[in-house]
């Protein structure tokens, strides 16, 4: 891979029509004509590619789309989904019937589906907190096919090692995937650390702007192409329209999560001594217990923080209610920065004492950087914390 990652961002995928269109056009056609039957298996048969039937990813539009999404994280092949959590159920479904070890914390619609859904199928699935890590060569040992994590995960921002837990697991046969939605491929790319699969929630930061859901999985054709069956017959496809959509989106990736990455650490630093902010959780800050590793195997430390607030539940929720510039909403990525109280969103779920096991505060607030000016919401924050 010569070219720069935002070079890639622009350029890959983007094939020359006819007309001298910059960018791949939207195709919402859902079926494609064939000069002859001998054309038609051709592709059918796999020995060409072409367009056949949207509902497969045999659309120029999605195809253009995966070539990118190829690119920016280095893979040899991707997959383009309806959203996230259909890359990951797929991707389970595909590689995880051996079973499926999730390390710390996750997306709470990952959770679900690892607990109580895929064990329904007879899939047998471990969830691990970060602070028992040790007992994850004994899973192994069962014989596992998957070990998937989030990193850094939501809301507290902990880190795995990516090169390390790749080590133990092909040692035993499994194959690793990594959920690179907070960190984005700007700033860290879990594939050249020896993983297996990259999942991301293209909702976030790969869409930018709070304006589409979908999924990307990215890794080699040999472990990529499997999943497409999966994806075919559960109708999990994305959309021409929203591909295009989403491929327009990546082409200033880099510009945004730059941007994302200084405003974050400026934020973090600003409120770090704030006399109501108990702690602040930012890979960035040198007192974060990750940080080492985070320098190691990040490139930039990202776009979200989480703070605890000083006065519990409560005052948690005061400072949210008296944000004005950061609204209060349960996603991240976009353009305008987000804030949630994850025991109100996405661990409400949980009882209190399963949060406090995985070291969720009530008085915690999930921040997602956006691109306003960062002295605007670093006064934002103090006028709320005052
Ligand atoms: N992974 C992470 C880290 C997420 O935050 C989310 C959604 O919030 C998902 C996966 C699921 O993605 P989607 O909502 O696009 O299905």
């Amino acid at each position: 891979m010569k070219e720069g990652l935002s070079t890639r961002c622009v350029h890959a995928g983007e094939p020359h029509d006819a007309h001298g269109s910059p960018h791949a056009p939207i195709y919402t056609t859902t079926t494609f004509k064939f000069p002859s039957t001998a054309a038609l298996l051709d592709v059918v048969e796999g020995r060409k590619a072409g367009a056949l039937y949207t509902r497969y990813g045999l659309n120029p539009t999605i195809q253009a789309l995966e070539e990118k999404l190829a690119a920016i994280e280095g893979a040899e092949a991707a997959l383009a989904f309806a959203s996230g959590m259909a890359a990951e159920s797929a991707l389970f479904l595909t590689h995880g019937l051996k079973g499926i070890v999730c390390l710390g914390d996750a997306y709470g619609g990952t959770l679900e589906l690892l607990a109580s859904q895929l064990p329904q199928l007879g899939i047998p699935t471990h969830l691990l907190l970060g602070s028992e890590l040790e007992r994850l060569p004994a899973i192994l040992k069962q014989g596992v096919g998957m070990v998937f994590f989030e990193t850094p995960t939501n809301p507290a921002l902990e880190l795995f090692d990516i090169a390390a837990v790749a080590e133990l697991a092909h040692a035993h046969g499994a194959r690793v995937a990594v959920d690179n939605t907070f960190a984005s491929p700007v700033n860290q790319n879990p594939l050249a650390l020896g993983a297996d699969f990259v999942v991301h929630s293209a909702t976030k930061y790969l869409g930018g702007h709070s304006d589409l859901t979908s999924g990307a999985l990215m890794g080699s054709k040999e472990l990529v192409m499997p999943v497409w069956g999966w994806r075919k017959n559960l109708g999990q496809t994305i959309a021409p329209e929203i591909a295009a959509q989403l491929a327009r989106s990546l082409r200033t990736l880099t510009v945004r999560v730059e941007r994302q990455n200084e405003t974050a650490m400026k934020i973090a630093k600003a409120i770090q001594a704030h006399p109501g902010v108990e702690r602040v959780l930012y890979p960035g800050l040198a007192d974060f217990p990750g940080h080492d590793l985070a320098k190691r195997q990040m490139k930039g430390y990202g776009g979200m923080l989480t703070i605890e607030v000083k006065g519990g539940r409560a005052a948690a929720t005061r400072v949210a209610d008296a944000l004005k510039l950061f609204a209060l909403a349960p996603s991240l990525g976009g353009v305008e920065s987000l804030v949630t109280q994850p025991c109100t969103t996405t661990h409400h779920g949980l009882t209190p004492e399963e949060r406090a096991r995985r070291g969720i505060s009530d008085a915690m607030l999930r921040i997602s950087v956006g691109l306003e000016d960062a002295d605007d919401l670093i006064a934002d924050l103090e006028q709320a914390l005052a």
